[in-house]
């Protein structure tokens, strides 16, 4: 049968447009970042705010392009890849300009978007050519997943010797108690069964999700158990440490379903994701949740400090391991930023910075990141707070003015989620190390506020967030490649 004209011409057309496209795409730079942190520390509203910055050509006085009057305008384009889930970047900024602002949910899964960046090079051959274009694709992933890294170089036995081990020294009466008398109860070198499997499994997870909510981060591996993107119920997912065998372990074995679980979620889980996502970024800002840490006393930023080595060690992993060094490219440049800067008063942000380093010092001094600069940066990506004074007993003390998030309490009053009020939130000290020692805490006065309730809106009508210091984080992420 004859084909119709128009389809052959169609589908010519589409052939020759997505030639083009490619063409384009190899010649257009791409720069990949990457962004992660633990848990809510401030992922999702962080490339929010980016993101609208630089849509809306926002007020950033120390982002270089746009100071200096070369930064032309962005635009959101179309991913190539179309199976990586898409940041959602328009629910999460309707959630926080909505007539009753909210912040929206944090990240639980890997998505990417990508922004097309058009800007005036300062280079004389560059702007002879004219404008020039980037594209900058944002890559938004749980640190929990980093902390895997290290299980592709542990067998089973080898795993679950470590995870015992640690579930132990916690005591079987506290967090990890009802998964160890399941294992008294189970032979592991009897018939696999799957629903064995997955009492085992519910009850390892539990473990990892309570000790995490008594603020121990670094006991967390497998990252995807507590955040399992996807791959929720998937037998990847279905498995558990078992006990050293001294026996052998005979096929149809509950050991060897086990064994063979983890091998997968090292094949089919972890590998791809170093390979296909972690190892292609130029740029990585991890964001932590220092002024919580340090709000909650010396074990839990002890703790955040062991997390975050172990996320950090994956940055020089390629330098101390070579069965790692294909999951890991050259990142030259990686910015570590406390967020939520706008719980403090501005006079602590220095002191704030100065704390971030010590707390990633022990994990960068015992190997400089292969090549990469690193700095670090107090940030708000969205400001919910502005700073006034009170004076109390004839002292005049620096105050933060915010709304309270509905339930929060503090010194025995609960809030409404409406009063707006004025807060002593607390000086940081001078000296970091003193945070670290026992006994000692940042004593802050620490509430969550809700997002900036009325915000300014710029001559076209977009809104403007108030932040701290995202200019500079930005400058130092991209300002070079718009140079
Ligand atoms: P994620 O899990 O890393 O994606 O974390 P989110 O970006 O969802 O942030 C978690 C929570 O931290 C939010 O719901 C806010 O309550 C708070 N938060 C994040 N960024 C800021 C900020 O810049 N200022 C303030 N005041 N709160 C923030």
């Amino acid at each position: 049968m004859p084909q119709n004209p128009t389809t052959i011409v169609d589908e010519l057309g589409i052939a020759l447009a997505n030639l083009a496209d490619a063409a384009t795409g190899a010649v257009t730079p791409t720069l990949r970042l990457g962004v992660t942190g633990l848990s809510r520390a401030g992922k999702t509203i962080f490339i929010t705010a980016l993101v609208h910055s630089l849509l809306t050509g926002g007020r950033m006085p120390g982002f270089s392009p746009l100071a200096e009057g070369r930064f032309i305008g962005a635009r959101l384009a179309e991913y190539p890849d179309a199976t990586v889930p898409r940041f959602a970047y328009e629910q999460h900024l309707a959630a926080l300009t909505s007539a009753n602002p909210v912040w929206p949910e944090g990240t639980r899964r890997i998505s990417q978007l990508r922004l097309v960046l058009k800007f005036q090079s300062k280079r004389w051959f560059g702007s002879m050519r004219g404008p020039s274009i980037i594209n900058l694709d944002i890559v938004d992933y749980p640190g929990e997943w980093l902390l895997d890294l290290p299980l592709l170089g542990l067998s089973y036995a080898q795993w679950s010797a470590e995870a015992l081990d640690r579930a132990d020294r916690l005591g079987s009466g506290k967090e990890a108690g009802p998964f160890i008398d399941l294992l008294k109860e189970i032979d592991p070198l009897g018939e696999a069964r799957e629903p064995d499997a997955e009492r085992l499994a519910a009850a390892f997870t539990e473990y990892l999700r309570r000790s995490r909510e008594h603020g121990a981060l670094s006991s967390l591996p497998p990252g995807r158990f507590l955040l399992p993107g996807d791959m929720e119920g998937s037998p990847a997912l279905t498995f558990a440490p078992l006990p050293p065998q001294r026996q052998a372990v005979r096929s149809g074995s509950l050991y060897a379903l086990l064994e063979g679980r983890f091998e997968a979620y090292k094949d089919q889980i972890v590998r791809p994701f170093f390979r296909e996502h972690f190892a292609r970024l130029d740029r990585q800002i991890v964001l932590v949740d220092t002024l919580r840490a340090l709000n909650a006393g010396p074990a839990a930023v002890a703790d955040l400090e062991a997390a975050l080595t172990g996320v950090l060690a994956c940055f020089r992993q390629g330098e101390t391991n070579p069965l790692l060094r294909p999951f890991v490219r050259r990142i030259d440049r990686i910015l570590f930023a406390a967020t939520k800067a706008d719980h403090v008063h501005h006079t602590s942000h220095d002191r704030l910075e100065a704390i971030l380093n010590r707390l990633v010092a022990s994990a960068s001094k015992r190997a400089r990141f292969a090549g990469a600069e690193t700095k670090s940066v107090a940030m708000a990506a969205i400001r919910a707070t502005r700073e006034g004074t009170i004076v109390e007993a004839g002292e005049t003390l620096p105050t933060l003015i915010g709304t309270p998030v509905k339930g929060e309490t503090l010194a025995g009053t609960s809030y409404d989620g409406r009063t707006e009020i004025a807060l002593f939130p607390g000086d940081l000290p001078e000296q970091p190390d003193r945070l670290f020692q026992e006994g000692q805490s940042a004593a802050l006065n620490f509430l969550r506020f809700t997002p900036p309730q009325r915000l300014e809106r710029n001559a076209e009508g977009d809104v403007i967030f108030p932040y701290i210091r995202l200019d500079r984080a930005l400058d130092y992420l991209i300002g070079d490649w718009l140079a």
